[in-house]
């Protein structure tokens, strides 16, 4: 036994496994500043405090939807923030059995040398960061590192560093009691196909699993957030059963049981397309020991975001569209997703969110 049993240890363990209830899923809106700009931009909506308050509160109080989630992944702004009646968020989520995590890691820097890549910051200071966010009710945390894929891509080095990285943020956040989200995103950019990803999938999880191994994390106590396996940006798409059976495959291969769920990133996939794809990976006859579920950000709030644009008049519209896309979600990971219907539908759902080397 190499795992780390600190004093957070059962309470890690039952967080974990509870935010892998099958049924439940993420909701990821830890947008940073600068990326939720991004979103307020696109509905011609200024990026100002009272504003990002408004988004946050309009999904929190969303009628009916917090019953199919879990987790909110919070950005810290956002962790210590109040509805417009007082009430701090993390009560909201509290009260609805929805467990609040916290986006620790500071975003990526170029590794030299290489074309690109990159590795994820924000460990210095972590553990002191990490019980501040538990005093202010957070249970689990983000952590995104980024490779990508090309002709010499990704490249040892960031293999390596991105894994050992994702390791000792794992445990400095299980030192200090918050679940953490492993999260190694391997981006869709490129022409590659599907098989592609898959090998590099593999090779990236494999080495991820190791590091964590390695620095003693408890995996019962973590979750992991992997892409889909699919065709790179580039290429021609493949149907959500390919897709299905080409995650599987790679996640079998290198995540142990020990896990209790694996929670995925949209990255850029349209809102129905990763409600199609989970469903499918749900609905495969296949042995998984662990909750597929999903972690989603932008495949959870386009169509809310687009309907409410900033107007007060709309937020109730914005809502419904964001309890369509949750519980659509929530069936997917119990493979009984049938597609939404034609009242519910808006061209919105089927919008590309693809971003070119997306930061988040
Ligand atoms: P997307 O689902 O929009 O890819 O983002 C999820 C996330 O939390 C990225 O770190």
């Amino acid at each position: 036994m190499s795992a780390f049993v600190g004093k957070y240890a059962d309470e890690l363990i039952k967080t974990a496994k509870y935010i892998a209830t099958p049924g439940k899923g993420i909701l990821a809106a830890d947008e940073s500043t600068g990326t939720i700009g991004k979103r307020l931009a696109s509905i011609s909506v200024e990026n100002i405090e009272s504003n990002r308050q408004a988004l946050r509160e309009l999904l929190f109080t969303s009628p009916s939807a917090l019953s199919f989630l879990s987790g909110v992944i919070l950005f810290e702004e956002t962790l210590y923030q109040k509805t417009t009646d007082g009430k701090p968020f993390v009560d909201v989520l509290h009260d609805n059995n929805v467990v609040p995590g916290i986006k620790v890691d500071k975003g990526t820097v170029e590794l030299a040398g290489t074309d690109g890549e990159t590795t994820t910051q924000g460990l210095d200071g972590l553990a002191t960061r990490c019980q501040q966010y538990y005093k202010a009710g957070a249970r689990f945390a983000k952590w995104r590192a980024v490779l990508k894929i090309g002709p010499n891509e990704p490249s040892e080095l960031s293999i390596q560093q991105n894994a050992q990285g994702l390791a000792r943020y794992a445990i400095i956040c299980q030192e200090n009691g918050l679940v953490p989200i492993v999260e190694p995103e391997v981006l869709t950019d490129g022409s590659h196909d599907i098989k592609k990803c898959a090998a590099v999938t593999e090779a990236v999880l494999a080495a991820v699993y190791k590091a964590l191994n390695d620095h003693h994390v408890l995996l019962e106590g973590t979750l992991l957030k992997p892409n889909m396996v699919t065709p790179g940006s580039d290429s021609a798409k493949v149907a959500p059963e390919v897709i299905a059976e080409y995650t599987l495959t790679a996640l079998r291969r290198t995540v142990p049981p020990a896990v209790p769920g694996i929670v995925f990133l949209s990255g850029g996939q349209s809102e129905e397309e990763a409600t199609l794809n989970l469903n499918a990976m749900n609905k495969l006859d296949v042995l998984t020991p662990w909750t597929l579920s999903f972690s989603f950000g932008r495949a959870l709030q386009q169509s809310t975001l687009k309907i409410w644009s900033g107007k007060a008049e709309n937020v109730e519209k914005a809502q419904a569209a964001f309890l369509v896309r949750c519980k659509a979600n929530s069936e997917a990971t119990l493979g009984k997703y049938g597609g939404t219907d034609a009242a519910a539908a808006t061209d919105l759902s089927s919008q590309s969110l693809y971003e070119k080397g997306y930061k988040y």
